[in-house]
Parts: structure tokens; C-alpha cells; sequence
């Protein structure tokens, strides 16, 4: 199941990733299982991202995107 997330900063505000991948920017989300906002940077936001979030050990899937705005 996919998880929504909203968008924070677009490209991301840390520096680091930004260096890691132009494409970088930082999501929002709640967590699947108690709701806890959660924020992530997301490197490739082309290509699915899904991991095990640390919240409360539930999987999260993101669906990557193509921003045609520019
Ligand atoms: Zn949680």
C-alpha cells in the first residue's frame, strides 16, 4: 500500500543530500501506524522509495513522481 506524504522543501533544505542528488527534497508524513508526523528526504523522488520507518517498524512505500514543472 502506498503512503501519502505532502511536500516540505523542494529541492531539499539540507545541504548534503542537495550535493547527493539535485533532485532531493524533503516529505511529510504520518506514520502508518500512530499518526506521529514524520519527515524524510527523499533522494530520487523519480523512483519509489520504501523502507522500514523506525516510528513504529511499519513499512512505507512512496511512490515516485515526475515533476513536470520545469
Ligand atoms: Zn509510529
Amino acid at each position: 500500500m502506498k503512503t501519502k506524504f505532502t511536500i516540505l522543501n523542494d529541492p531539499t533544505a539540507r545541504n548534503h543530500a542537495y550535493m547527493m542528488s539535485k533532485w532531493a527534497i524533503d516529505i511529510e508524513y504520518a506514520c502508518p501506524k500512530c499518526g506521529k508526523d514524520r519527515v524524510v528526504t527523499w533522494l530520487f523522488p523519480d523512483q519509489d522509495m520504501l523502507y522500514e520507518d523506525e516510528c513504529c517498524n511499519q513499512i512505507v512505500h512512496f511512490e515516485g513522481f515526475r515533476d513536470e514543472g520545469n
